[in-house]
């Protein structure tokens, strides 16, 4: 069906000539690269708009283009348009696509994360939000410390309120907007504790200066819900509003924008509903209807041309999404040729999976494809292991995103603590990290006895240390305490002025961690030398988006909030590696969907409950969408995860994918022929070819030197298995290890 059509274009007559113009009137280079719904969309009169399409049609483009219109042909300038996107990296593309588009600075355009927009308000009115000026951002990580030392505070027990089954608990009514005083526990005293427990967590982070990122939304909204002037001046201000990803905002997120637009503003907001994959997070698809009740008189435009995947891939992302009942229903199609099937690969484990992987990407490579095109895609983080370490092997330079990020490292968050804690003194889990890293003689007593004091008066441990030094009674430890709180006094004296690499370098070189690490070696001290080094780089090619911070403090939120989007050198021509989480949003020529197994994904959580299991589905579908050309899927039939094996069988979401879609690169059928007859067929090795029988790996044995035709001459590192699927583990000296399938390898003996 085509999308409604605007009266806005209608009206205003644009002619959409694809030639390039200097004009700086000429909206031509705007509408040009659109189809008609999608510029339908894009010249939509002002007022609420939704734009509600499927995966690939272009809802980012629109939204894109949509700015650069605003600006060039409804008279809009960037310092009033405040644009929402799902990642930093996504926000850095979309504001230099529209710099292209409108050949001038998008500067002064408000455009970023939630978390990152929320920042750079509380940051501006600090006061006003009741927020000390130097206020320190806690990761997932950190708060996870915080809430552990809660638990601890009010002698709970540990295994009963699991530290992160409270953190759960906080950030879930966080991100509802829900304080302690809210809550209301009725008669069930766990409820009651862990009421206690929020409330408690919330005086240690006022104490310490310190926001979690469901704080930093929460605050944000009360910002403006309790201030109105506030409130009318960012209204006054940013009078369009644009979201992209909005099916995945949560509570809060909608409040925070039904706020700033008011009665008057213009949200225009795009989706899909078959890619909310964030209900475990707080997400709501049901914003979009919510949307559309909040605002009656909104133009809904839908999207149905896919521009991104073959005809093949995108059959069966519909056949598959189609399993789910509750969808809003939309249409999507696709000009482009057929293309390649879906590529189906059942490994014999996870080591097998990633050697299938990576030879698939060589052959890519091999096609004069680049390492930056393909992605290997995975439902949880502690799969990529496997593919790191085969990837390592084949000396393919990798980027994985997510996972343990370059600043959630130890050694640099012991270093950004010094930097943080230089930036606020009050600090604690700054203070608590690094009070006695490199070792200095602060025992476990005086640890002990300053937590109580900081306790017992309601302060900092900055200022309990402050007290506890001066006692006479604790003089060894406290003479200790006396220079840790001496250096952190004398670096920030001693870094005002200097530029961000400087302080940054100044801090690292003088704090003695650097020499800690040195002496470690144990622990590959030297890598983590060398972390440190990288970050002094990072403040070096730092460039802070606005200057309305000290640039240090700008680069601390930036550690925080940009962590792992930014790991690897950035213009390395790397294979993406991301939780398909991640991959929201992002788009590649070759995709691995790899672990495909019940249990696995979907999840074993998810596959009882009919909710879980229709997210986990559109997990899959997002997943599945984010192939251009060609897509694989790959399961293990035994799979070694967290230290366990399991054998599973293949996910359900490849049977709901049309088996004419499909191909099987190694039908199990064959997996199972006697492997004798193939033996037979060959003549004449020299050496003898390994005994293919039923009794398994024949005359193979750990060590053994082979041939194999292709791979040429590596030494037998491990057997494994049984009959047809006896396979062995073998290091070759060209290609390094990879697993073969005894029956079909034909390896000679040497
Ligand atoms: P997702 O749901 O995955 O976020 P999306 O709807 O935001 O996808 P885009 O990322 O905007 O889709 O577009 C998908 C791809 O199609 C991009 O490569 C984009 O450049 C291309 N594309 C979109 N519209 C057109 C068009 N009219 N002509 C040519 N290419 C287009
Ligand atoms: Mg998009």
């Amino acid at each position: 069906m085509a999308a409604i059509e605007s009266a806005g274009a209608r009206r205003r007559g644009v002619e959409f000539a694809p030639a390039m113009s200097l004009d700086p009137t000429d909206v031509s280079p705007i509408l040009a690269p659109l189809n008609d719904a999608q510029r339908a969309a894009v010249t939509a009169p002002l007022g609420a708009t939704l734009v509600l399409a499927g995966a690939g049609s272009g809802k980012t483009r629109v939204l894109i283009h949509r700015i650069a219109w605003l600006i060039q042909a409804e008279g809009a300038t960037p310092h009033g348009i405040l644009a929402v996107t799902f990642t930093n990296k996504a926000a850095a593309e979309m504001r230099g696509r529209v710099e292209a588009l409108l050949g001038s600075s998008g500067g002064a355009l408000w455009l970023g994360t939630f978390h990152g927009l929320a920042h750079r308000l509380l940051r501006l009115h600090w006061r006003e939000a009741g927020l000390p000026q130097s206020f320190q951002i806690l990761d997932s990580e950190d708060q996870l410390r915080l809430v552990r030392k809660t638990i601890r505070a009010l002698e709970f027990d540990e295994a009963r309120f699991v530290p992160r089954e409270v953190q759960y608990f906080i950030n879930q009514h966080k991100d509802e907007g829900r304080r302690p005083q809210h809550l209301q526990a009725g008669g069930d005293p766990t409820e009651r504790s862990l009421i206690r427990l929020y409330t408690e967590y919330e005086q240690l982070c006022a104490r310490s200066g310190a926001v979690d990122f469901a704080e930093l939304l929460l605050r944000a909204f009360e910002l403006w819900r309790d201030n109105a002037s506030l409130l009318q001046h960012y209204r006054n201000r940013f009078r369009h509003v644009l979201v992209d990803e909005f099916q995945d905002t949560n509570a809060i997120q909608y409040a925070w924008v039904r706020l700033l637009v008011g009665a008057t503003g213009c949200p225009f907001v795009v989706g899909d509903d078959d890619q909310s994959i964030y209900r475990w997070r707080g997400a709501r698809v049901e914003n979009l209807q919510k949307f559309r009740s909040d605002f009656p008189q909104a133009q809904l435009y839908k999207l149905e041309q896919n521009y991104r995947s073959s005809a093949a891939i995108l059959a069966a992302a519909n056949a598959l999404i189609a399993n789910n009942s509750a969808r809003l229903g939309k249409k999507l199609w696709t000009s482009g040729a057929l293309g390649t099937p879906v590529q189906l690969y059942c490994a014999y484990n996870e080591r097998d999976e990633a050697d299938f992987v990576i030879g698939r990407i060589q052959q890519w490579l091999g096609e004069g494809g680049r390492r930056s095109e393909c992605a290997i895609l995975y439902r949880s983080n502690a799969q990529s292991r496997v593919f790191e370490e085969a990837l390592i092997q084949a000396r393919l330079p990798y980027r994985v995103y997510g996972g343990l990020r370059f600043f959630e490292r130890s050694e640099i968050k012991d270093a950004l603590a010094y930097l943080r804690l230089i930036a606020n003194h009050d600090d604690d889990a700054s203070f608590d990290r690094i009070v006695n890293l490199p070792v200095r003689g602060i025992g476990a007593r005086t640890l002990e006895a300053l937590r109580e004091t900081a306790r017992a008066q309601g302060q900092s441990l900055w200022h309990a240390a402050g007290a506890v030094q001066a006692e006479p009674s604790n003089a060894r430890g406290s003479a200790a305490l006396h220079q840790f709180l001496a250096l952190i006094e004398r670096l920030g004296g001693e870094i005002g002025g200097l530029p961000l690499h400087e302080q940054v370098d100044h801090v690292i070189s003088q704090s003695g961690l650097i020499e800690h690490h040195r002496k470690n070696k144990a622990v590959r001290g030297e890598a983590r030398v060398e972390n440190l080094e990288e970050l002094v780089s990072a403040a070096r090619g730092y460039e802070p988006e606005s200057s309305e911070l000290p640039p240090l403090q700008s680069f601390l939120a930036h550690a925080v909030l940009e962590s792992g989007e930014t790991q690897g050198s950035e213009w390395e021509d790397c294979v993406q590696m991301m939780t398909l989480h991640s991959a929201k949003g992002l788009e590649f020529p070759v995709v691995f969907l790899a672990g495909m197994e019940d249990g696995l994904f979907p999840h074993q959580r998810s596959s009882n409950e009919l909710a879980s299991l229709e997210e986990e589905r559109r997990l899959c579908y997002v997943g599945i969408t984010r192939a251009m050309r060609q897509l694989y899927l790959s399961y293990a039939e035994q799979r070694r995860l967290h230290g366990v094996d399991s054998y599973n069988t293949a996910s359900r979401f490849i049977q709901e994918i049309p088996p004419a879609l499909l191909e099987e690169l190694r039908p199990r059928i064959q997996l199972a022929r006697p492997a004798a007859t193939e033996g037979t067929m060959h003549h004449g090795p020299r050496h003898g070819r390994i005994a293919e029988t039923d009794s398994g790996a024949g005359g193979v044995r750990l060590g053994t030197r082979v041939r194999h035709g292709k791979f040429g001459e590596g030494i037998v590192l491990n057997v494994e298995g049984q009959g047809p699927h006896a396979r062995v583990h073998v290091n070759f000296e060209q290609l390094g290890a990879k697993w073969l399938m005894l029956s079909l390898a034909r390896l000679e003996l040497m």
